[in-house]
């Protein structure tokens, strides 16, 4: 057997060994055996050479003018959709999803990349008429300088392109330390960026612990931005550690999201929405649906039809194409996700399905959990309230849309709902009144497309939003310029 492959971090485009001199292995969640690659065990003081790389990359990369970076980044668009197969299967080794997803989240990087490829010959600002005579007024964009991304798991390589191409198309440089469990796909990612024209030190990457890395990462006076998508718990440390210096910080956090299923829905159409939505990514989206509510008159009906589809579903190694759920992440996260099943049976819902770990076989070899349905949920237990980051569903029960309202928003998160009714009244009520980032009608609550913001309310964020154009508010900041071509000195408020 050949020795697995050593990967390194990307400082000043160069591929380099940590200065600690120590390496981690990484795993494939569906297969324990299969060895993904080696991976570099960084400390602070390859943090601080990325950083330094990026703050003397930032001089000439803010200087080239945004139609350049556009074709930059444009080419690694085309590289990226060209190598799209190669770089899902590794997704799928290095994740567990299955590989129909991880074509999913390579495309979703390729649509971001040629989006903010786009905005190279955009990036609009205002111009806006003078109070004064002979005098033009104007906004532009100028970038904030080096900014620091910390990354989730479970979108490897998407998360990582929202946050570096709207970054890079204003003119910022880039520090990225991916999550512990998927860095082969960040390092593949920064590969092709710097294949295809990106300057060094422009985009690098230090791979290793959140713990480790998370304080250099965030308190260098040279990052100017922080953009952290993970838990609510990590998210409120990295907000107030920038807050003492006011960098732009921008959080993505947990969810705890609903699909609200009215007496008028299409039955079918919903079933597949909560399926899809609750099992898809083994249930490990921010905007996976861990609850479900039915009208009292439907929820028989629907439970029935869910619960036989959850258990025809086959769980297993994602690089079989008939599969259709992977593994949990790791260990922990299956002990997380069984712990929370057992305190569902203590609080008295009613386990309808599923439940257990998934052994036997090819099982043992990897973190497989069955798909996991309880009935019978009530808003006072802790599968109502917390993420469990897993595939467990909990359905509860309401009378009518007020109630589901009040259900849907009776969460400290806030950030993707449904509704599925055939009623325009109800569905356009239940989209002003739930508040959410994200809303959906009679559709799941994942499949966010790119080109519209996304993030969340209350715990989820902290007020800004990745994708689409509004994600360029992060990463820039605006400048008022006032020309006056007057000749003499006039004064606003004063003179006019
Ligand atoms: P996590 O918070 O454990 O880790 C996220 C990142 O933070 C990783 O890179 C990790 O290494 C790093 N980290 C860990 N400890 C740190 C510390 N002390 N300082 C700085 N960084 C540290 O989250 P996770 O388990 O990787 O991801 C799951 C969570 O992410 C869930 O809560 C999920 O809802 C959330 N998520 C949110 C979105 C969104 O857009 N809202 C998207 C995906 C995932």
């Amino acid at each position: 057997m050949s020795s697995p492959k050593v990967f390194k971090n990307l400082i000043n485009g160069e591929w380099v060994d940590s200065k600690s001199g120590q390496t981690y292995e990484n795993r494939n969640p569906a297969d324990t055996n299969d060895v993904v690659g080696i991976f570099q065990k960084s400390n602070a003081d390859d943090v601080k050479d990325a950083i330094d790389a990026a703050s003397e990359a930032y001089k000439k990369w803010r200087l080239v003018p945004a139609p350049k970076r556009g074709e930059i980044i444009y080419r690694i668009g085309a590289r990226l959709t060209q190598d799209k197969e190669a770089l899902s299967q590794m997704m799928t080794r290095e994740m567990g999803k299955i590989i129909a997803e991880t074509r999913g989240d390579t495309q979703e990087a390729i649509d971001m990349t040629f989006y903010m490829a786009g905005e190279g010959r955009r990036l609009f600002g205002m111009t806006t008429p003078s109070e004064m005579p002979n005098k033009f007024n104007m906004t532009i964009r100028q970038p904030l300088g080096v900014c620091s991304f910390i990354t989730p798991w479970n979108f490897p390589m998407a998360i990582p392109s929202w946050k570096s191409m709207p970054a890079l198309i204003c003119g910022n440089t880039i520090v990225i330390k991916p999550a512990t469990e998927t860095p082969a796909s960040v390092v593949n990612f920064a590969r092709i960026c710097q294949e295809e024209g990106l300057p060094p030190g422009v985009l690098n990457v230090v791979t290793g612990s959140g713990a480790t890395l998370g304080d250099p990462m965030i308190n260098n006076s040279a990052i100017k931005v922080v953009s952290f998508t993970g838990s609510t718990e990590i998210g409120r440390k990295i907000s107030e550690a920038c807050a003492t210096n006011f960098k732009h910080c921008c959080l993505e956090m947990g969810g705890k999201n609903i699909q609200i299923v009215m007496d008028d829905a299409n039955l079918e159409l919903a079933v597949d929405g909560a399926l899809w939505g609750a099992f898809g990514t083994t249930g490990q989206r921010c905007t996976a649906t861990s609850r479900v509510i039915c009208h009292k008159d439907i929820v028989k009906k629907f439970t029935n039809a869910l619960v036989e589809r959850a258990k025809a579903l086959k769980v297993g190694n994602g690089l079989d194409e008939t599969v259709q759920m992977g593994p949990c992440i790791n260990a922990a996260q299956r002990e997380t996700v069984l712990g929370y099943i057992e305190i569902g049976k203590k609080e008295g819902a009613k386990l309808i399905t599923g439940g257990e770990k998934l052994t036997g076989g090819d099982y043992d070899k990897g973190y497989f959990v069955q798909p996991t349905i309880f009935a019978e949920v009530t808003q006072d237990m802790r599968i109502w309230k917390e993420e469990i980051f897993g595939p467990v569903l909990g359905i509860g029960v309401f009378d009518n849309l007020d109630q589901a309202i009040e259900m849907a928003n009776d969460t400290p998160y806030g950030l993707s709902a449904s509704i599925f009714t055939q009623d325009v009244n109800k569905a356009y009520t239940a989209m002003r009144d739930v508040y959410t980032g994200i809303f959906y009608v009679n559709a799941p609550t994942i499949g966010a497309e790119t080109h519209l913001p996304f993030g969340g309310t209350k715990e989820t964020g902290n007020g800004h939003r990745e994708a689409s154009a509004v994600a360029l508010d992060v990463f820039s900041e605006w400048k008022s310029c006032y020309v006056d071509f007057s000749g003499s000195l006039q004064r606003p408020q004063i003179d006019n």
